[in-house]
Order: C-alpha cells, then sequence, then structure tokens
C-alpha cells in the first residue's frame, strides 16, 4: 500500500504559469495515486490579492483535464490556501509564519515542510533569508526547499546564489530542478545501461565509437524572445540539460543503486569534464542563429525578426559540440551534442554509436548503434547487421525497436510528479548537486567568454534545417556523422 506523505508545501509564484502548467497538476496526480491524501495543505503566494476561493478555482481549472469525479477535484482543492505576499517585504513573513502553523496542526503534517521557488531567480536568495530570519523553518520536521532553472546565468551569479542558500539550507536539503531528469526515458538510462550485460560490458571506449546528444526544437522563441536573447542555446540547454545527459551516459557503475552512490559517480563525471585548451575551444564547440525559411508550406521568419529580440542579436539560437570525459572509462571519446530552435523536427535523443568490428566480408560495416528516444516518442531501437533474406550474401542494418508514444498511453509520470515524488522521499538522484552545477558552469564559462569576445564564427542556417554544416564537419574530422538526419520538408 502507498505510504501517505505528510507535508505543508508553500508555492512562491502561485499566481504564474510554472504554478498552473505544472505544479498543480502534478500535485494531483501524486493525490489522485494515494500518495497524497488527508495530511497535506498548499499555501500559495504570489503579490495579487486573491481569496482562497479565487485560488482554488485556479487550481480546479489547471487539472480539469485530469479529474474523474468532481468531489475528488473539489477535495483536492480544498487543501489550498492563498496569502497576498510580496516576498521582498519582510512584513508579510509574519502572515505567512501564522497561517503555516494553523494548517501544520490542522493538517498533522508531522512539521514536513517543502518550499517551491516558482519565481523568478533573483527572488530566491531573499526568500531562503525570510525563512530562517521569520522562524518560518522549525526544525521539527523535514524542510525542503526546491529550486527552478536557471541556477545561475554564470559560474559567479551561481555561486552567489547558492551561497545565499547554503547560509539557510543544507545541500540536503535543496532540491535543483533539472525537469529533463524526470523524464522517463531519462530514468531508463540506468536499467538500460546496468541492467543488461552487453551493454554493461561494453559501455566504454573499447567498444563505444562516440555519443551524440540531440535536443531539437521545431519551434523558434515564441513570446520568450526577451527571455531567450540574453540567455542562448549554450546557457538555455547545454549548461544543464545536456551536461546532466551526459553525465548519466557517461558515470562508472555505481556500488548499489542508490542516491548517495549515484550521486557520487555524477560528479565524478563533471569534476573530470575535459578543459579544452583554447584551440580546442574554438575547435569543438559551433555556434549559429536561425534565418528565415520555409517549412511545410508556411514561412518562418528569422531570429532577429522575433518580438522583443534585438534586430542585431547575435545570441545563438543553437549550440552544437564535443565534450570529452578524462576518465579510464571513456578518455578520447567525443560526446557530440547539438541543440537549436527551429531545427527540421521536434527530437530529443541519444545515439550511441559502437566501433565497427573487424569485416571478414570484404566491405566495411555500419557500426552498431543504440538510440534512446527521450520525447515527443519514448523507447529505444538497436541497430545490428544481418543477413538480407535471399540467394545472395549481402549484409544490412536491422533495427530491432522499442517505441512508445509516451502521450498516447499517458503511462509516464510527468516529470514534475515525478520530480515532487522524489522531494517528499528525499530522493535526490533526480536533482543537481551544487558540484555538478558549479563544474558546468566553469566549462560553459568558457565557451560563453570566446563567443562573447568574437572568437568563433556566429553560423546562419535555415529555419527548418538541422543547423549549421560546421557541426556536421565537427563529426567528420573524427570519422563520425549525425545518426539522425531527418527529412528536411518545404
Ligand atoms: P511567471 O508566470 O512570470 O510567474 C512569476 C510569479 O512570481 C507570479 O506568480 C508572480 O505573481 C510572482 N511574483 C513576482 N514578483 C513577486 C514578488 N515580489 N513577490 C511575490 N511574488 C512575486 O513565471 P513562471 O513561468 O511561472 O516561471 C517561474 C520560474 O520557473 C522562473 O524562474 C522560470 O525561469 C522557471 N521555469 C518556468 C517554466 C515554465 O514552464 N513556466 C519552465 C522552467 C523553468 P504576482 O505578479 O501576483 O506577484
Amino acid at each position: 500500500m502507498t505510504e501517505q506523505k505528510q507535508a505543508l508545501f508553500t508555492i512562491f509564484g502561485a499566481t504564474g504559469d510554472l504554478a498552473k502548467r505544472k505544479l498543480y497538476p502534478s500535485l494531483f496526480r501524486l493525490f489522485k495515486k494515494g500518495e497524497l491524501a488527508d495530511n497535506f495543505a498548499v499555501i500559495g503566494t504570489a503579490r495579487r490579492p486573491w481569496t482562497n476561493e479565487y485560488y482554488r478555482e485556479v487550481v480546479l481549472e489547471s487539472i480539469k483535464d485530469l479529474m474523474n469525479s468532481k468531489t475528488e477535484a473539489e477535495n483536492f482543492a480544498s487543501h489550498f490556501y492563498y496569502q497576498s505576499h510580496d516576498v521582498s517585504d519582510s512584513s508579510h513573513y509574519v502572515n505567512l509564519k501564522d497561517l503555516g502553523e494553523k494548517l501544520r496542526k490542522q493538517y498533522k503534517t508531522a512539521g514536513n515542510q517543502v518550499f517551491f521557488l516558482a519565481m523568478a531567480p533573483q527572488f530566491f536568495g531573499t526568500i531562503a533569508e525570510h525563512l530562517k530570519s521569520e522562524n518560518i523553518l522549525t526544525g521539527e520536521g523535514f524542510e525542503r526547499i526546491v529550486i527552478e532553472k536557471p541556477f545561475g546565468t554564470s559560474y559567479d551569479t551561481a555561486k552567489s546564489l547558492n551561497d545565499s542558500l547554503v547560509k539557510v539550507f543544507s545541500e540536503e536539503q535543496i532540491f535543483r530542478i533539472d525537469h529533463y531528469l524526470g523524464k522517463e526515458m531519462i530514468q531508463n538510462i540506468f536499467a538500460i545501461r546496468f541492467g543488461n550485460l552487453i551493454f554493461d560490458n561494453l559501455w566504454n571506449r573499447d567498444f563505444i565509437d562516440n555519443i551524440q546528444i540531440t535536443f531539437a526544437e521545431r519551434l523558434g522563441v515564441e513570446e520568450r524572445g526577451g527571455y531567450y536573447d540574453h540567455s542562448g542555446a549554450l546557457r538555455d540547454m547545454v549548461q544543464n540539460h545536456t551536461l546532466q545527459l551526459l553525465s548519466l551516459l557517461a558515470m562508472d557503475k555505481p556500488a548499489t543503486f542508490t542516491k548517495d552512490a549515484i550521486r557520487a559517480e555524477k560528479i565524478k563525471v563533471f569534476e573530470q569534464l575535459h578543459n579544452p585548451t583554447d584551440d580546442e575551444l574554438k575547435k569543438f564547440f559551433i555556434r549559429g542563429q536561425y534565418h528565415s525559411g520555409t517549412i511545410e508550406g508556411k514561412k518562418d521568419i528569422s531570429y532577429r525578426s522575433e518580438p522583443n529580440v534585438d534586430p542585431e542579436s547575435t545570441t545563438e539560437t543553437y549550440a552544437s559540440g564535443a565534450f570529452f570525459v578524462d576518465s579510464d572509462r571513456f578518455r578520447g571519446v567525443p560526446f557530440f551534442f547539438r541543440t537549436g530552435k527551429r531545427l527540421t523536427q521536434k527530437g530529443t535523443m541519444v545515439n550511441v554509436v559502437f566501433k565497427q568490428t573487424d569485416s571478414i566480408f570484404g566491405h566495411s560495416l555500419q557500426p552498431n548503434v543504440l538510440t534512446i528516444y527521450i520525447q515527443p516518442n519514448e523507447g529505444f531501437s538497436l541497430s545490428i547487421n544481418g543477413k538480407e533474406v535471399g540467394e545472395k550474401f549481402s549484409i544490412a542494418p536491422i533495427s530491432f525497436d522499442y517505441e512508445t508514444d509516451a502521450t498516447a498511453t499517458g503511462a509516464s509520470p510527468e516529470p514534475y510528479e515525478k520530480l515532487i515524488f522524489d522531494v517528499l522521499n528525499n530522493d535526490s538522484t533526480n536533482y543537481s548537486h551544487w558540484h555538478e552545477v558549479r563544474a558546468s558552469w566553469q566549462l560553459i564559462d568558457r565557451i560563453e567568454k570566446l563567443w562573447a569576445e568574437n572568437g568563433a564564427p556566429l553560423y546562419e542556417y535555415k529555419s527548418g534545417s538541422m543547423g549549421p554544416t560546421a557541426s556536421d564537419d565537427l563529426l567528420a574530422d573524427y570519422g563520425a556523422e549525425w545518426v539522425w538526419k531527418p527529412e528536411p520538408k518545404n
């Protein structure tokens, strides 16, 4: 039987987009599964002067597609309380404290508290300080804080944010969200790697030629131009998601399948990330920006013409490159990555390209490739060489596919649901440790600096393509090519 959790959740930014689109539906899913029942309450806070009644209507609206019965949904929403609050105003924390004390008793939450910071990062430090100075933290039960991305915009900003948090919370209490880590197939990497003798034994530089990580988006920046123009693909997608995924692919086998053992192995990978020389930096990392193009008969505008984007912007909407890990397991093996907007097709995947076997057939053979599909489809496929049916002996790659459309089956938990579940269970496996964030920023800062000083070309690429050809050339230098080459649809 599911053990029901006891906790008071305080959501900062309760009127915002993230809370409505992700947090309320995910809490409701946990409620429906019995993970949350009688002993939980939620305080939503933001500046808007909402009432409890109005707040509950907003919550009900956000879960309307998930509800089986009105009674169940209303029961869930009855646990929600709204407190108007400006996080920069110390006097407002008094009301928050009083309401928290009342709800902790009313719902018998055992003093457990989870704080979600679903608002802009510049407020995180001030919120953490006030939680301590206003005695909202009582030390009675567990007290955990969940932080949204981005965790800083450089090493310096990440460090000062972290410094302000660790004055109040220990590393074990801080959960830095990378929602990709909650995805079903990212979690499946553990099962594939460590649950199969063939992969467990072959997962190293003797057998793997290269690993390719693709985060391709079909859409452009949409309404996020203002934010994106100050961020770019490298900060938005590579510092966090790409390097986190890389760490799961590159890590050594943990002694046990426990959060501490997994974290230790992940941190080792971040510490072994190859620090490129200046020449390598120029060679290994490629940036691009989309210009207009036609896809399926529809014309896309260029990045510089997007709303809230500087018409002379040099922000990259595409980043690609090769990371290396200086470990015994993977020294010298390129981890190629590419991520970009307005590419040919949406798709997140990993291709593990194995080395070619010595051929006795008089011609070279295709390498074996293990593909892990992360989104929109979920699954994996393994391509091996086999004999084509017929009198002639000819060899062709055959693909074993297991692919499931998660949205169609609805079987996969939403990443945020999984992540909230993990917070309640004190499982930080799928969250980023400070050492990981620190090491990733230190490397990303070097690339950012080179690009800011115009030390590398900014390639244009056509909307609807798979990015600049410079990225293909980088792989060609290693005798490799991108495995996934979706056909452009003009
Ligand atoms: P948003 O829609 O702009 O919401 C911001 C929230 O902060 C609102 O509830 C706003 O409410 C509140 N707020 C602003 N200033 C405040 C103050 N001084 N005191 C108290 N409350 C204040 O932003 P969002 O999209 O939900 O994003 C929140 C965070 O999650 C950001 O860090 C973002 O980068 C991150 N994130 C969001 C998504 C997503 O899907 N939306 C995905 C990944 C990461 P009032 O105006 O009523 O005060």
